[in-house]
């Protein structure tokens, strides 16, 4: 088969022909229609995200089912599917509770710890591939179906992790970013006030379209004071940290209203500040939200399906121009998800 290899941090991707995967017990192989491309494996190829090499990045796929290993029962021939972006075990307590992200015998992930979708096959544990919900028309749109995993699933599971409710107001820090724009989307689908905060003026106009009602450029506006001057002091109800640096996030903690939770996810993932005082007095929360479940993958296919939501993917290019793609990733040039398109 054909694919784009990476033989080492920092290096270009290099198209090989390496051998089609054959399907050992419990696994199952799928032919890869598209492939998303975001920062999350931008990290990789950039050496910022530690990993064995050579490796085939990329989880966000669209793929139909071509072959079934022994023992794998759920899943057939010609399905179509994507893939959960963790390598769970599916058997532990966390796996069993719905809470897969929290997976105590977890083995890394997709495309990072085994080879991902930037193939023309690509073969995981059986349960790690998720079918499509028939409803989802991802042969009419398969890049933006195969971005669902990610882009839209972890947005829509902060809605869920925050209990974030409609007439709340919602800052997104870091809302230019592949993820930050469809938290916006999200938020703004979610009928909340969502204000939108990024340093890259040229993504503002893509806020205002994700659904965001106001912009707040830290780069020039000090992120609290605008912050509570668009809440008219009371401060924001959730803050939705996909940076998370030492700075944006004591910022957004002090942004917080009464009853305020500063959401952390990814990002720089840096240490911070946060006044006990005010957590008490306001009863304000500090929250984790890491990846989804599969359900949550599950509901967000459901929303596409039904037409509330679409994710927004910019740029669709042949898996050849890998490296033109990542390049433009890599500068912030990409406004909502690239992805790559293989077979
Ligand atoms: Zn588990």
């Amino acid at each position: 088969m054909k694919a784009m290899l990476l033989r080492g941090p920092k290096q270009p991707f290099e198209l090989v022909q390496m051998p089609d995967p054959t399907p050992g017990p419990g696994e199952a192989v799928a032919r890869v229609i598209t492939c998303g491309s975001g920062l999350t494996i931008q990290h990789v190829k950039a050496g910022r995200r530690k990993t064995t090499f050579p490796r085939v990045i990329g989880h966000e796929i669209t793929g139909e089912i071509v072959a079934l290993g022994p023992g794998v029962a759920g899943l057939r021939v010609g399905d179509a599917v994507t893939a959960y972006f963790y390598l769970i075990c599916g058997h532990c307590r966390f796996c069993l509770s719905g809470l897969e992200p929290l997976c105590t015998a977890e083995g890394g992930n997709v495309g990072i710890e085994c080879d991902g979708g930037y193939a023309e096959y690509i073969k995981l544990p059986a349960h790690i591939f998720i079918r499509f919900p028939d409803a989802l028309d991802w042969k009419a749109h398969p890049a933006e179906a195969g971005v669902i995993t990610d882009a839209l699933a972890t947005p829509l599971k902060v809605l869920r992790r925050a209990d974030i409710k409609a007439g709340e107001t919602v800052a997104v820090i870091g809302a230019g970013g592949g993820l930050g724009l469809h938290q916006v989307m999200m938020a703004h689908w979610a009928n909340t006030r969502v204000i939108a905060v990024d340093v890259a003026a040229d993504k503002h106009d893509a806020c205002r379209k994700a659904g965001a009602d106001a912009v707040v450029d830290p780069s020039r506006d000090d992120m609290v004071t605008a912050l509570r001057d668009l809440t008219l002091g009371d401060g924001v109800d959730v803050v939705v940290d996909y940076v998370c640096t030492t700075a944006t996030l004591e910022a957004g903690a002090k942004a917080l209203g009464r009853r305020g939770r500063l959401v952390v996810l990814g990002g720089a993932a840096q240490p911070f500040q946060a006044a006990a005082r005010h957590m008490l007095q306001y009863e304000q929360a500090i929250l984790g939200s890491r990846y989804v479940t599969r359900a949550d993958v599950l509901a967000a296919c459901d929303l596409v399906a039904r037409g509330e939501v679409r994710p927004l993917v910019s740029e669709i290019r042949p898996l050849e121009e890998a490296e033109t793609v990542h390049e433009r990733i890599e500068r912030g040039a990409v406004t909502g998800r690239a992805a790559l398109r293989i077979g």
